[in-house]
């Protein structure tokens, strides 16, 4: 089954896949692993690709996404794509740059979405959707009171279709998802798979997400696996959720996520794992005035 059949209205009429590919690698991986990654998943019927400039392989996604559209396996408007602004680039005069250096080394003519960390410099994000480079916008990382000053922010002129955030079942955000809904902001999922854990980011003490037990004896009785469940979870809760996996047999197996569903009471049992467990904490970042994950949500 394909993606593209499963896809949620933004709060700008725009439709986002709920299932999305995450392309972030370890710097130790080739960068070619992303072209050949991002094909694989092109061809399982990912149709939603999760980049940003700070990736570094935003020309070999844009290769995988091109050689896909030239062999007639999709054409650009099946695919969704978001790129995000890094945080160097908040200056107003900087963030039409930023996403012209991102299309350049895409080769594309615009992106489905475009993404801030930080609050700084949302009117140059609105020029670039009204200049046609971002067909919406959105924000990752925003806790309530960052969006909430967004939202109330005098001549706002497009509020953001989405908040991206860390969310899986040991940070299940029930609050900020609940706030998002009230405001049509669709919560995007990032690291639903308990992160690749790399040592540099994720405290190694931290258990492993796709090792808990609930997640196993779920797994078992639903004859999927802990990653599935994981991923579940999210759509059913009205989720947007992004998947990240270098190896072909898991790429494929993530788009079975659309093959089962969860009972209520399974739902809740998730639900209930819960144990605000930030594995991308941004400790490096937490003296910054904007440092988003001091408040509860
Ligand atoms: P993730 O999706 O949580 O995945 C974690 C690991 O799970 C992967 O390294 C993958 O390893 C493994 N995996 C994938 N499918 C599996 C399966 N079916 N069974 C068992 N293991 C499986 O990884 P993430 O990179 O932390 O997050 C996903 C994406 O979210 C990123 O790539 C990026 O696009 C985005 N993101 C955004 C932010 C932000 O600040 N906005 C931050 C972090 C991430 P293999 O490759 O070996 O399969």
């Amino acid at each position: 089954m394909n993606s593209k059949c499963h896809r949620v209205e933004l709060n700008d009429g725009h439709f986002i896949p709920v299932l999305g590919f995450g392309t972030a690698i370890p710097s130790e991986v080739s960068k070619s692993k992303a072209t050949e990654a991002t094909r694989i998943a092109i061809d399982a019927g990912f149709r939603h690709i999760d980049s940003a400039h700070m990736y570094q392989n935003e020309e070999e996604v844009g290769l995988a996404i091109r050689s896909k559209i030239e062999d007639g396996t999709v054409k650009r408007e099946d695919i969704f794509y978001t790129s995000k602004l890094w945080c160097t680039f908040h200056r107003p005069e900087l963030v039409k740059s930023c996403l012209e250096q991102s299309l350049k080394k895409l080769q594309l003519d615009y992106v489905d979405l475009y993404l801030i960390n930080f609050p700084m410099a949302l009117k140059a994000m609105e020029k670039c959707k009204d200049a046609g480079l971002a067909k919406s916008i959105g924000v990752s990382n925003f806790n309530r009171r960052q969006l909430e000053m967004i939202l109330n922010k005098p001549g706002l002129k497009y509020k953001p279709v989405c908040n991206q955030v860390e969310c899986h079942p040991y940070l299940n955000q029930n609050k900020l998802l609940d706030f998002c809904k009230s405001k049509d902001i669709v919560l995007v999922a990032y690291s639903a798979l308990g992160t690749h854990r790399d040592k540099h980011w994720v405290d190694q003490s931290t258990p492993v997400l796709l090792d808990d037990p609930v997640l196993a004896s779920m797994a078992k009785k639903y004859k999927q696996t802990p990653a599935l469940i994981a991923l579940r979870y999210q759509i059913q809760r009205g989720v947007v959720v992004l998947a990240k996996s270098l190896n072909e047999a898991r790429i494929k197996e993530n788009m079975q996520v659309f093959e089962f569903q969860l009972c209520p009471e399974d739902m809740k049992v998730l639900d209930g794992l819960n144990r605000n467990l930030r594995y991308v904490a941004g400790v490096v970042f937490s003296g910054h005035p904007n440092f988003p994950f001091s408040d509860e949500y």
